[in-house]
């Protein structure tokens, strides 16, 4: 199937209020093109250098969001393109995307991302810690906190993620009573090529597909 189709069929599937982020690592400016051309919104990147590549093609006819490992040394860069990042897990990359929003008169939107299963060497702050970081975080001007975002483990049985969907929910909803200033629990971003059907059952209302739109990827 071509990636229209692919796109066209995806957005058939999805209940209604769940965004599509097509997770664009690894592809060109011309196969993000297609997708947006079938009916993408939303594109979402995990290297700043290749964001920077794609937006100096498809500039505003998206709106890009960051969901890779955001280094902090690349935050200044991608405070300019980003209009939304996905992945903050520390206070002291929020600190910097912080600093740098308020050099160019930004207010960036956030998530931050949760390792929900406590996998070792997965980048996210601890289910237990989030609260915590959500308050640290909430105090920052140039910041607004929009919701959570996760990972979950890989599996080849999309049933397998389930529960992580559940428990990421469960949070989300404790964290949204809080009623912190300068929060808005909004969104949940959750699920991929292989949950984004279940991940909306379990509360998602963004889903992050890049396989499913595009292909086989040849690397990571
Ligand atoms: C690559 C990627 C996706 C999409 O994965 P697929 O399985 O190809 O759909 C979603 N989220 C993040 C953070 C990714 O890096």
């Amino acid at each position: 199937m071509s990636i229209e189709q692919n796109v066209k069929q995806i957005l058939s599937e999805l209940p209604e209020g769940v965004k599509l982020v097509a997770a664009a690592k690894a592809r060109t400016p011309e196969e993000i093109l297609a997708a947006i051309n079938a009916g993408v919104k939303i594109i979402g990147e995990n290297y700043v250098q290749e964001a920077e590549r794609a937006y100096e093609v498809i500039g505003d006819r998206a709106e890009w969001h960051f969901i890779g490992h955001l280094q902090k040394n690349k935050v200044k860069k991608a405070v300019r393109i980003f209009d939304m990042i996905e992945t903050v897990d520390s206070f002291e990359l929020a600190k910097e995307i912080d600093k740098r929003c308020a050099q160019i008169g930004k207010v960036m939107p956030v998530l931050i991302e949760v390792n929900i299963a406590r996998e070792e060497q997965k980048s996210g702050v601890l289910p237990e810690d989030t609260e915590k970081l959500l308050k640290e975080i909430s105090t920052l001007p140039n910041i607004r906190v929009m919701g959570l975002m996760t990972m979950g483990p890989l599996s080849e049985n999309p049933e397998d993620s389930r529960p992580y969907f559940a428990a990421m929910r469960k949070l989300f909803e404790q964290l949204k009573q809080l009623n912190l200033p300068n929060v808005e629990m909004k969104y949940l971003s959750m699920g991929m090529t292989n949950s984004y059907k279940i991940a909306p059952e379990e509360g998602a209302n963004i889903v992050r597909i890049g396989t499913k739109i595009f292909g086989e990827r040849s690397r990571p």
